[in-house]
């Protein structure tokens, strides 16, 4: 059986320098998390693919199970990480800023405004279980927005959304400047949230809906 022709992922370059983010996220923190642990999560999906394929070829599937896990735990890493970097822009690039256009719009139709949905948003992210995530999510069955909690990189997550817009909740994410204190962690955060690619997301999501 002939082997699939995998084209390697490869870890994105970081949309800015490692010390842009500060002094909201840490220059040390950005660079082991970008250069060590979004690296790894490429380096597994590469190797959970791999296996895949080769399971294919030799028609042995003893370890289909092992690998489709790997598959989508490092899978929803790598998603997550490319998008999480994008989620965060220089205070000097318009980190920070507030939604506007269809996002705003939304926002307001869907959480009640930016107040509820920053009160809804800071809860779910806070109360995140162990490693994890918070997600603003597109549902284009219903043309609406919601907030996610995803546990690892792909629990608690259902199907027919896609994240526009996440933050990152897992202690490699904050650990180094705010040991426990998530609160503190989470209010920085929004000093660099980057919603003009959340709103740019946004609009490519809804041009395909069609
Ligand atoms: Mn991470």
């Amino acid at each position: 059986m002939a082997m699939s022709q995998l084209v390697e992922h490869v870890l994105p370059k970081l949309p800015y320098a490692y010390d842009a983010l500060e002094p909201f996220i840490d220059k040390q923190t950005v660079e082991l998390h970008h250069d060590k642990h979004h690296a790894a999560y490429v380096t597994g999906l590469n190797n959970a693919e791999k296996n895949l394929a080769k399971a294919r070829q030799d028609n042995d599937f003893t370890h289909v199970q092992f690998w489709s896990r790997q598959f989508a735990f490092h899978g929803g890493g790598v998603f997550l990480h490319n998008l999480y970097w994008n989620s965060m822009a220089p205070v000097s690039e318009g980190g920070g800023s507030e939604p506007a256009g269809d996002l705003m719009d939304m926002i307001n139709e869907d959480f009640g405004g930016v107040d509820s949905f920053k009160a809804h948003f800071n809860a779910a992210a806070k109360a995140v279980e162990a490693s994890g995530w918070c997600a603003l999510s597109y549902r284009p069955e219903h043309d609406r927005l919601c907030i996610l909690q995803i546990e690892n990189h792909q629990k608690l997550t259902p199907w027919g959304n896609d994240p526009i817009f996440v933050l990152d909740m897992w202690e490699h994410a904050f650990y180094l400047k705010y040991q426990n204190r998530k609160d503190e962690y989470i209010n920085a955060w929004w000093n660099v949230v980057n919603f003009e690619n959340a709103l740019n997301n946004l609009n490519m999501m809804r041009q395909n809906r069609g």
